[in-house]
This record gives structure tokens, sequence and C-alpha cells, in this order.
């Protein structure tokens, strides 16, 4: 992984270092070239000074081989030698040859001279032709003129070299026109002329320009050069070191923003100056920051209406799953999950009921078309309908059938603002639907056990348990209160018998019908109970013994005017009951029990189908025997 500030250091060699070496390179390369084309220059121009002194040289030479030539026209041959060399002495030349004929008498002066100047003397008479020969001009003198500083001379003449001003040049060959040669440590441009000689011979002279030796300026150029691209590389250098800094800064500002984000802080923003990509990144990065705290805050009240949807859910269960309890959880959790701000529930409590509005939460006026309608298409669709008026949005689910087969339960219906529903909001509504059905079943069921537990399956009447606990708690109200309670207790006479005769089944239609009579012969607050077996009690509260005397009387009665149907069609029967009545008016359930079951038992003994009231000598009797 390569870090931001590596990554600017290869930029910043890429993009300054390179190019600048490129430069660099180009700079010294032109440096050198104008040195090496200026040595050229310097070399050409000695070379056409050596031409020119060469051939002024051999003209002057000419002029004075002439003069020679007559001053020597009378002098024998045998004495030329020695007036030549007079002669030669006072002319000031380097070296004179004369031929006479094609015979060289003389040759004196120095070998090395060049630039040689040429007089002929034709003959006449006897005298042969004289050819005279002169030069002013070593080769020495010659290349030390041209010589300067950077350039050198060598002057040869076939292969031997007549001068050089170049200790190192001697025995080395050199270009045969223009060329380099490389002598020591330096490379010379050499530029090769010929020119003629005495008899004839080639001489060849050779100038040698160093392109280093140029002077102080090349140096001075270099540094420059050297100096001015340091410079640019330091100054760049410092400014990407600046630019890096800056970079850096900003993208230190990002990361802890971003680390402050990630660490649930929202509330510092980063700094957005100026118009440049970091400011337009730090107003979004800023966006990015408020949206993210927005939907936080969203997702906080979301999570707060799951709690509250929890509690409610708590609160169902800690109501002892009443059922409207239920039925209004699950419209509160309707409204809740699909932001609905009103919403009703319509229910039926068993199949036979017509629905009726159980629940319901806001104000409903102006909607009932609408709740109609969509209440309406959930019946008649898939359990779901849709209905709106002007800005209200209306979405029904129907719970699901009571029984298989049978109806629904009931319909719930909410109603949103502005927003209508969608199919997510839908599915939601169906899936809380089927829940909460499942959930009736559950309190259905709960109240069938708790109906079952109560309530005598036979006769319908309170079981034994619960007449207990009902005369339980009028025992107390009669203590507080100080009202008084009757009571009776009702036997079956000879019920054994009908057993006997007429089977089980009869016997339990005897007492279910004995049941119904009892019950519709007493008020609606009186509780009948089947006390067990053929014995039956009756509860009878704000009623003293006279009371309950007349109560007992009047279901005896009842009892004794049923006309029972037999099983087989062949008839009817009839029973009569023996009944005993109490009161209590100080609060005490065993007492009363014994006295209403004293009473009975005399009515037993004295003959059955009566109603004895019960008194303390009665109560005495039964706990006496
Ligand atoms: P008495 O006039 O003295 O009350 O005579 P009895 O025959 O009614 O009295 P007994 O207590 O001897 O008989 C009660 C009978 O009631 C005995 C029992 O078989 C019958 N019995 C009790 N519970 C039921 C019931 O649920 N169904 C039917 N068919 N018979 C029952
Ligand atoms: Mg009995
Ligand atoms: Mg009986």
């Amino acid at each position: 992984m390569i870090s931001f500030r590596s990554r600017l250091t290869s930029f910043f060699i890429l993009i300054v270092v390179v190019p600048m070496a490129a430069v660099g390179f180009l700079v010294f390369r032109l440096i050198d070239d104008s040195q090496s084309g200026k040595a050229d220059a310097r070399a050409s121009g000695v070379a056409s000074a050596a031409a020119t002194v060469y051939e002024s040289a051999s003209s002057q030479a000419s002029l004075r081989a002439r003069t020679l030539a007559g001053d020597l026209a009378l002098v024998p041959v045998a004495k030329l030698d020695k007036r030549a060399a007079t002669f030669a002495a006072q002319l000031g030349l380097a070296r004179v040859t004369i031929q006479v004929g094609a015979r060289p008498v003389v040759d004196i002066g120095n070998r090395t001279a060049i630039a040689p100047g040429i007089a002929l003397v034709t003959a006449a008479g006897k005298r042969p032709a004289r050819t005279v020969t002169a030069s002013q001009l070593t080769a020495s003198a010659y290349a030390n003129e041209l010589a300067s500083p950077g350039v050198d001379v060598v002057v040869r003449s076939g292969a031997t070299t007549l001068a050089s001003t170049l200790p190192g040049a001697a025995g080395r060959g050199l270009p045969t026109s223009r060329g380099s040669v490389t002598i020591g440590s330096n490379t010379y441009h050499v530029l090769t002329q010929r020119f003629s000689g005495f008899d004839h011979a080639q001489i060849a002279v050779s100038v040698l320009s160093n392109p280093a030796a140029t002077g102080g300026s090349v140096g001075a150029d270099r540094v420059l050069a050297a100096v001015f691209i340091a410079g640019f590389l330091i100054l760049a250098f410092f400014f990407s070191l600046l630019a890096s800094r800056a970079l850096h800064g900003q993208l230190s500002q990002f990361l802890g923003a971003a680390r402050r984000l990630a660490g649930g802080d929202f509330s510092e923003q980063v700094p957005t100056t100026g118009s440049d990509e970091f400011a337009l990144l730090g107003q979004e990065f800023n966006n990015m920051s408020e949206q993210l705290e927005r939907r936080l805050a969203e997702l906080e009240q979301e999570r707060s209406r799951v709690r509250k949807s929890i509690r409610r859910i708590g609160e169902a269960f800690a109501s002892g799953l009443d059922r409207d309890a239920l039925l209004e959880l699950a419209l509160k959790t309707a409204m809740d999950a699909t932001n609905a701000e009103r919403g009703r529930v319509s229910a039926r409590q068993t199949p036979a009921d017509p629905l009726q509005e159980t629940i319901h939460v806001g104000r409903l006026a102006g909607l009932e078309g609408a709740i109609y309608d969509a209440e309406r298409r959930a019946l008649a669709a898939d359990g779901v309908g849709e209905a709106s008026v002007e800005d209200a949005h209306l979405a029904t689910v129907a719970l699901g059938s009571i029984a298989p087969g049978g109806p629904t339960h009931g319909l719930i219906t909410v109603c949103r603002e502005g927003r209508g529903f969608t199919e997510d909001d839908l599915e939601l509504l169906r899936s809380l639907a089927s829940q909460a059905t499942l959930a009736m079943a559950n309190v259905n069921l709960h109240y069938d056990v708790q109906r079952q537990a109560i309530t005598d399956d036979l006769t319908a009447l309170a079981t034994h348990g619960h007449f207990q606990e009902l005369l339980s708690a009028e025992m107390d109200e009669v203590r507080r209160y100080h009202y008084p309670v009757g009571l009776i207790m009702l036997d079956i006479d000879n019920f054994k018998s009908v057993n006997d005769v007429y089977g089980h089944q009869q016997g339990d239609l005897v007492l279910h019908s004995v049941a119904d009579a009892l019950r519709s012969s007493s008020r609606d607050v009186d509780v009948a109970a089947r006390y067990g077996g053929e014995e039956m009690a009756l509860i009878l509260p704000h009623t003293d013994l006279e009371g309950a005397y007349e109560a007992a009387e009047r279901a005896r009665m009842a009892i004794e005017a049923l006309q029972i149907p037999l099983l087989d069609g062949q008839g009817t029967l009839r029973v009569t009951t023996s009944v005993g009545a109490a009161a209590s008016s100080d609060g005490n359930k065993n007492e009363l029990i014994a006295a209403a079951d004293g009473a009975l038992y005399v009515a037993k003994r004295e003959g059955k189908n009566r109603t004895v009231r019960a008194s303390a000598h009665t109560a005495n009797v039964v706990g006496g025997e």
C-alpha cells in the first residue's frame, strides 16, 4: 500500500525531476556542441591563416630566389656554393638549393625550411639552365606563429615531423584532411592542408584545436547551468513540500471528521472555505454527515416505536389476554407500522353477531363512506381493501375467520394523510392480521377453558368450585355492608329411580330441565349452581329468610310443573324436589350452607316435595347428627 506522501513524491519525481534531468542533459549537450563548434571555427580560422601565411611566404621566397639567381648569374659553378651561402645570409634565407641542368649543386641552410620560392635561369650560350629554390621560413617559426592557446600546429613532410607545438603529437597519425584525434586526455579537432615544399615534397600542415581549452567560459557556462537546475529543483521541492503539507492538512481534516462520524459525533463540520474541489468535497461531506444524523434520528424514532410496540404486547399479556385489549393492540401496531394517524376496529364476538365498531383512534367523522368502501373491498377481495377521500388514504385488512369456514373476527382499518399505501404496507398489514387472528384464537381458547372450569357441562350452571367462590365473594359484601343474603339448597326426590327406570340419559335430561327451571324461576342477580349430583343451590343477594323461602317455593313449584319428555317419545315424566331455605346477615359462609343443607334434610324427612326454612334448631340437628 503506497502512502499518500510517497505517491506525492513519485509525482514530484515524475513531473519535476525527470524533465529537469532531461533539460540539464540537453543544456550540457548544447554547451558541449557550442564548444566543439567554437573549436571547429577556431581550427578553420587558423587553417586559412596557415594557407595565407604559407602562400605569402612562398611568393616572398620567389622574389628572393629571383634576386639570388641574378646575383649568382656570373658565378661559375665551382664557386656557387660559397657565394650562395654569403648571399643567402645577406637575404635572410633559411634554405637555398641550386640545380644546374638536372644536377643539384647547392643545398645549404635549414632542412626544415618550408614554403620555398623558385627562380629559373634559362640556358645561354655554353651555360646550362639553373634552378634556384629559396625559403625564408622554417617549419618551427611557421608553427609557432600560427599556434595560440587551445590551438596547436604540426608540420610534417611525409612521415617526418618538421615542427610541432604539441609535444605529444610527434609520431601520432593525424587525419589527412578533417577529423579528430585523442592525445593524452584531450580530443582535438584536426584540419590538415597540403602545400608544396622543397624537391616537390608535400608539406602537411595540421591545425589541432582543443574544445576543452576554449577558456574559462565553458566551465562558467556549465556551472551556471548546474546552479540554475539545482536552484530550480530546490524551489520545486520546496513548493512541492508546501503543496504536500497543504493537501495533507486538508486530508487530515477529512480523516478526523470521518473518524468523528464513525464515533457518532456529528457536532463538528468540515471547514469549507473557498470554492475549490476541497471545499466542494467538504460540503458534500457535511451533507453526508447531516443525512446520516437525520437517518440515525429516524432509526432512533423507529426503535422507540418498536420499544413501544413491545411494551404494548407486554401490556396485552399483562391484561390477561383480554379480547378487546388484543384488538386495540393490533390496531395500534398496525397504525405504527404504517405511520397512520387514525384507525378503527370493527369486530364480532360470535359468528352470529354483526360486525360492530369496537375501538377507534382519532376523529373518523367524514370518513364513514370511505371506511365502509375499504371494509367492503377487504371482505370481497383477498382480505385487503383500500379507499381514499380527499387527502386521506384508508387501508383495511380482514382478520381470519372465527371458526373454519366461518365469518371473519373483524376488520382493522388504518388512515393516513397525504401518502397512499404501498404494497409493502399492505403486506405488513396482512402479516399483522394473521398474527392477530392467531392471538384471537388463543384468547377464545382461553375463554373456553375458563368457562369449562366454572360452568357445568350438563346443566350449564356454575360448578361447585365456582359456587364456593361466588358465595365467598358475596359473604365479603355481607360483612362489609350488612345486607342479608339468601341461599337455597334443592335435591330431586327419588332421582335414583328415574335412572333405574328410564336410564341415565333420561336422568341427564331431567337434570338439564330442572336446572333450566331453577334458572328461569330466579332473578338475574341470583346465581344457580350444581352443588353435586342431583343437588342444586341458588345464591340470592339482598334476600332475607322469608325472601329465600318464597324463591324456594317458586322454584319448587316450577319444577313440579315440568313435563319432561321421555326419550322414547312415549309421553312425559314429572319430578318433585325438596328444598331448604336459609339466610345470613353476619357473613359466615359455612354456617349458611349448613343451615340450608339442614333445612333440606328436614324437608326430606318430613316427606319430600316441600320447602323448609332453616332455623338454629335445624342447623343444629344436621350438625348434631
Ligand atoms: P332422595 O329422594 O332421598 O334424594 O332419593 P334419591 O334417589 O334421589 O337419592 P340418592 O342420593 O340415593 O340418589 C341420587 C342418585 O342420583 C344417585 C346417582 O346415580 C344419581 N345421579 C347423580 N348424578 C347424576 C347425573 O349426573 N346423571 C344421572 N343420570 N344421574 C345422576
Ligand atoms: Mg341427593
Ligand atoms: Mg335425591
